[in-house]
């Protein structure tokens, strides 16, 4: 699969030797990214067609967004979206690692996965049009929807069985593609909306950008990895497959369940490398029900193949969602030192 025009309608041919070249070897996702999907280039968008509205944040190139788009298609006069922006003046690993962004983005068409818009990269500064998810991200959800003093919960299990679903039929779909992601967490997963109706998707891929970047290791090396998410093999000896994103879901899942505390609570980064090394694991969540807390536990088998999948996953979670037993415990509670658990 060395012959590549995935992208070749937005970029010069000397961006696609290089965006090549800096696809390693070792890469699991290196099929993926050389694998054709006709159907899903990167679309350029008139950039008159966008109107800029509102800052939403700060991301790692530049800033994000709110904005709306007219007519992309015949019956949709106006669409809200979030457009991630590119200095003008970026240097050309920046430009490179930005259209990595786009590409893998463009690469996924599920309603657990956020969409790519498109892209204005004719000129500067560069944009892609995402989307837009209205809603934040997962963590700072869970963790307003504590009411505080009495440590009780505003959402039912119901509710978060349905946004761990969310995310593992997105993972799923990233499964399938024979994608793996990296850096699966609670805050890279956004919502469409805070209210009933919300859906949950994986929204932040700058993990599995950044493994292109031949400024990856320039970029910190360990210290940017995110160690509490991650397993033995993909810490110790850098290997990455589907299962380690299922290990990194259990933690998700462990991060639901507590309303967003941070994973093994005042244990640094390198404390939790031995602590995990050496067989030790995050406690299931206080009163979690039995059915809940073993799919936790399987996830972080020591042996990756063991681990479930993401189909399995989803068949347990739906058990957990037919379950009353389940339905009906209670959003479980603090047992932490509180100030340990909001800290990164
Ligand atoms: P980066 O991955 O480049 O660091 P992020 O994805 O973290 O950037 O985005 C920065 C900010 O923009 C975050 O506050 C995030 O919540 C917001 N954001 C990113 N994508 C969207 C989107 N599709 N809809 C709404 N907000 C978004």
């Amino acid at each position: 699969s060395d012959d590549n025009n995935d992208v070749a309608p937005v970029q010069s041919s000397s961006i696609d030797m290089q965006l090549r070249c800096a696809v390693t070897e070792l890469n699991p996702n290196y099929d993926f990214i050389t694998a054709k999907y006709p159907e899903q280039q990167l679309r350029e968008i008139p950039r008159n067609k966008l109107t800029l509205t509102r800052l939403l944040g700060q991301g790692a190139f530049g800033e994000v967004y709110e904005g709306s788009l007219k007519n992309l298609c015949a019956n949709v006069k106006e669409l809200p979206v979030a457009v991630k922006t590119l200095p003008a003046l970026s240097m050309d690993q920046a430009e490179k690692d930005f259209l990595m962004e786009a590409v893998i983005i463009s690469k996924f068409m599920h309603k657990n996965v956020v969409k790519c818009l498109g892209v204005c990269f004719e000129e500067h500064p560069r944009y892609i049009i995402l989307e837009l998810l209205e809603g934040g991200d997962l963590r700072t959800f869970l963790r307003d929807s504590r009411t505080k003093g009495d440590h009780a919960c505003t959402l039912s299990m119901e509710e978060l069985l349905k946004l761990a679903l969310d995310i593992a039929n997105g993972c799923r779909h990233l499964e399938e593609k024979h994608f793996v992601h990296r850096d699966v967490a609670a805050r890279n997963c956004l919502l469409t909306s805070r209210g009933p109706e919300r859906i949950a998707k994986i929204a932040d891929f700058g993990m599995s950008r950044d493994i292109y970047s031949s400024d990856y290791y320039r970029k910190g090396g360990k210290a940017m990895l995110p160690i509490k998410w991650m397993p033995p093999e993909a810490f110790l000896d850098g290997v990455f497959t589907s299962k380690t994103d299922t290990w990194s879901y259990g933690v998700l899942l462990w991060e639901i369940f507590t309303l967003g505390y941070m994973p093994y609570p005042g244990q640094t980064n390198s404390d939790v490398m031995h602590f995990v090394a050496s067989g030790g694991r995050l406690d299931p969540p206080d009163k979690c029900p039995a059915r809940l807390s073993k799919i936790m536990i399987m996830c972080w088998n020591s042996v990756a193949d063991i681990r479930p999948s993401f189909s399995e996953i989803i068949e347990l979670l739906d058990m957990c969602l037919q379950d009353d037993e389940v339905l009906n415990a209670n959003v479980s509670l603090c047992h932490y030192p509180m100030s340990d658990c909001f800290k990164d």
